[in-house]
């Protein structure tokens, strides 16, 4: 495959999305990045890294950490955290408390906020500090030792973040929290902010494609256990809009507020597309339209 002639061929046809869309502005420290920002890179399971346009220019990750807390927590608990969230679709928003009355304190997936939560409570149970433990995670598999959190973006969303820690204190009145909430929150905002860029993202997805082997070669997640984290990020991974999705790109992938989605070719790849304008769910316009080109072009869906 010609990664580098795939990906202009992608990018020309992404072109003209790019700046469609809006972008995320209840974290108002995102608000600032440009929209005509595009990039696409991908990385292939021998960790030879291709791109084209911004694919080098980092942007803040959001919900594309969900990702990796599941693979650390997967990676020390094995399938424990599923005592505590479930794995359907939720069909609600994102930051949505109302299923989590109906069921108990249990939320439906690791993708949504209140998920999320959980798995950054376990992580930090198991580790003693979640963020930290993400960041050097994401350091060794992407290559990128200068990798940090954006500390504007963490106290923008910290100011903002009545949503969250609602959802907290709600899993917590029912027993589904280990930790207190201003800990859990704080960690869970700290793993968001965390900046990359589409290089770093596909680099450090990578194990997903590899069945579970960490760039070094080293085994993170038993193969089965990434055949699970990719099956949730196909049905749950690009928020209610997880059906779509699956109709026009058919990959597993993890879409983040930050307009960076990250998408898993088991056995051949991992991509990360990065455009700041998102559609009424949440997910890049032009991200979204690239994936769905990819797709079409080289006949690597899942399906
Ligand atoms: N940190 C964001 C929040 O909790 C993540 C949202 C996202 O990317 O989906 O609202």
């Amino acid at each position: 495959m010609d990664y580098q002639a795939v990906l202009e061929e992608v990018a020309a046809f992404a072109r003209p999305y790019v700046g469609h869309g809006q972008v995320a502005d209840y974290i108002p420290a995102l608000e600032k990045v440009p929209t005509d920002r595009f990039g696409i890179a991908v990385a292939d399971i021998n960790g030879e890294v291709y791109g084209v346009g911004d694919w080098e220019v980092p942007f803040s990750v959001q919900s594309i950490s969900k990702t990796f807390s599941l693979a650390l927590v997967m990676a020390n608990d094995n399938e424990d955290i599923w005592k505590r969230v479930g794995r359907e679709p939720s069909g609600t928003p994102f930051n949505s408390l109302v299923q989590l009355e109906w069921e108990n304190g249990v939320p439906r997936n690791p993708f949504i906020n209140a998920g999320a939560l959980v798995v950054t409570d376990r992580l930090q149970t198991l580790t003693g500090d979640a963020s930290t433990t993400m960041l050097h995670f994401l350091r060794e598999e992407s290559g990128n030792p200068d990798l940090a959190f954006d500390q504007a973006v963490a106290d923008s969303e910290a100011e903002h973040g009545d949503r969250n820690a609602a959802l907290a204190h709600f899993m917590a009145s029912f027993g589904n929290l280990e930790n207190p909430v201003p800990s859990v929150i704080e960690h869970y905002f700290w793993q968001c902010s965390i900046e990359m860029s589409c290089r770093d993202l596909a680099a450090a997805g990578g194990f997903l494609a590899r069945h579970g082997l960490r760039a070094d070669g080293s085994r993170l997640l038993e193969a089965r256990e990434a055949k699970r984290i990719n099956a949730v990020m196909l049905t749950c991974g690009t928020y209610d809009a997880a059906g779509e999705f699956a109709y026009r790109v058919g990959l597993p992938a993890k879409s983040g507020v930050g307009g960076g989605i990250v998408a898993v070719v088991p056995g051949r790849c991992t991509l990360c597309v990065w455009s700041p304008g998102l559609d009424s769910r949440g997910n890049s316009v032009a991200g979204a339209a690239a994936l769905d080109h990819f797709t079409s072009l080289t006949g690597w869906s899942v399906f």
